[in-house]
Parts: C-alpha cells; sequence; structure tokens
C-alpha cells in the first residue's frame, strides 16, 4: 500500500512513521508512506497557503492554488488511481468495517486541513471521501490522519505478529473484547480468573466469549444489535441482563 500525506506540518510524522509497528512496516516493504509539504507547493513570495474567506467571517480558508497543484503532483506518482480522502470534522465517522475496507486499498492521499478548513473547490474536484475520527474538532487534520494511518496499517497481512489477535478485538464483530492478564497469577493477592491457568481451551474460549458479551453489554450495549449472536450467546447474554 502507498499513502501520500498532503500537510502543513510534514515533521509531526516523523516519530509516528518511524516507531514501533508503523516503522517495522514500513521497513519490510508493508506500507509506504510519504509526506510533502502543502507549502513547498504555494507560487506567491511568502509561500502563503491560506487566504482571507470570501463573504466575511472569521479565520482563514486554505488556498486552491497550492493544493491544487500538490495534488496535481502526488497524484502523478501514483501508478494506480488514488482514493484521495480529506479528513474533516463533517466527514463520515471512521469505523473498524470502514478500516478493513480501506486496508484492502492500494494507493490513498490523505489530504490534512488547518484553519477554517480548505477551499470547497478542492473538495470538489479531488476528494473521494471526507473522513472524520469523531464528532469533535481538531486543530488540523494530522491527527486524524495518524489514527487514519495507524488502524488501516495494522490490519494489512503481516504487519501484526499474529492475525489471530485481530479476529477477536474489540470492534472486529461488533462485540468488546475479553479482559487480559499476563504474570504473574497473583500479585499481592490480586489473582488471575483460576479458568485461564486451567489449560482447558473449551472452558477459556466459553469465559472469553462470556466476557466479551458482557462487556459489551457494560460498556457498549448499542453494540449488541449489530453482533452475530449464537443461541448459545443469546442464553449467556439473557443471563448477564438478570443478574446486571
Ligand atoms: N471550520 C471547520 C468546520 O467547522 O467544519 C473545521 C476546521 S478544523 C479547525 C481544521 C482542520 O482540522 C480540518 O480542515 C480538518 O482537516 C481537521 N479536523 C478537525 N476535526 C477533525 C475531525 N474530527 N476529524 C478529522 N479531521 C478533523
Amino acid at each position: 500500500m502507498r499513502i501520500d500525506i498532503l500537510t502543513l506540518f510534514p515533521e509531526l510524522f516523523k516519530p509516528f512513521i518511524s516507531t514501533s509497528i508503523m516503522g517495522r512496516a514500513i521497513e519490510n516493504n508493508l506500507v509506504n508512506i510519504n509526506t510533502h509539504n502543502i507549502r513547498d507547493f504555494a507560487n506567491n513570495k511568502h509561500r502563503q497557503v491560506d487566504d482571507y474567506p470570501y463573504g466575511g467571517g472569521a479565520g482563514m480558508v486554505m488556498a486552491v492554488q497550492p493544493l491544487y497543484d500538490a495534488l496535481d503532483h502526488v497524484i502523478g506518482l501514483h501508478d494506480l488511481k488514488p482514493t484521495i480522502i480529506y479528513l474533516s470534522p463533517q466527514g463520515r465517522v471512521l469505523d473498524q468495517a470502514m478500516v478493513a475496507d480501506y486496508s484492502r486499498h492500494t494507493n490513498i492521499i490523505l489530504l490534512c486541513g488547518h484553519y477554517e478548513g480548505i477551499d470547497q473547490r478542492v473538495i470538489d474536484k479531488y476528494v473521494d471521501q471526507e473522513i472524520s475520527i469523531g464528532d469533535y474538532v481538531l486543530t488540523g487534520g494530522e491527527l486524524a490522519a495518524m489514527v487514519f494511518v495507524d488502524s488501516v496499517t495494522r490490519l494489512i497481512p503481516g504487519v501484526l505478529g499474529s492475525s489471530d489477535s485481530i479476529l477477536e478485538e474489540s470492534h472486529t464483530n461488533h462485540l468488546l473484547e475479553y479482559p487480559h492478564y499476563t504474570r504473574p497469577s497473583n500479585y499481592k493477592g490480586d489473582k488471575v480468573p483460576e479458568v485461564l491457568l486451567s489449560g482447558n481451551h473449551k472452558e477459556i474460549d466459553r469465559w472469553r466469549r462470556t466476557q466479551s458479551l458482557k462487556n459489551t453489554l457494560i460498556k457498549r450495549p448499542d453494540m449488541l444489535s449489530k453482533a452475530e449472536l449464537s443461541d448459545e450467546d443469546q442464553m449467556l447474554l439473557k443471563e448477564l441482563k438478570e443478574h446486571k
């Protein structure tokens, strides 16, 4: 997968793309991430990228010229037609199903806005999808772009050590995951649930499924209507609701 990020602050991405799982994914050529400074494409003397909004009002707007030129340049770097995403609080709110879908794309361009946002003509001409990371407003699209890149990259086959862990993760099947424990089994009297030490994998699976249903019921009951539940799950849920 090739991802190009258009931003006014490419330096923000340096530690992010060189650290931990992301750094390894790039090193192993599983993903290719490039940042481009939109200011480098401004053709005025002061390399200004923003201007006053037509119609008046507060704040500045990112102007068309640098954005058109930056996008034309970066599109030209792709051998396949890239999907162009504008990170925006007005976009569709990112969820795990969208993340999984994007992890199968090969060419993506991310556009980070600032100030009051970008000139609407850029969105109309170039943008395939506006994506939001939640119903709140950030000062710029960079953190949203990192959220997008992180969540999408970890689903690319080979990026995480074990792909099994992805299958059971929170949100994958509209359920939250079960709790995790690691050594020691007893720390100052605080003990790990006995069943996890039993070696009985059938019992462990059943305990984890119950905990997953319980977690979802307590923390995100709204998700349960979308989850695929077996007859056994329905029975477990009924019991959990009765003891809630
Ligand atoms: N005036 C815009 C509005 O009310 O819709 C908000 C602009 S915001 C201050 C500046 C930039 O931050 C946006 O252009 C966008 O790139 C980014 N941004 C802000 N909130 C975001 C969110 N929830 N998700 C993704 N990007 C966001």
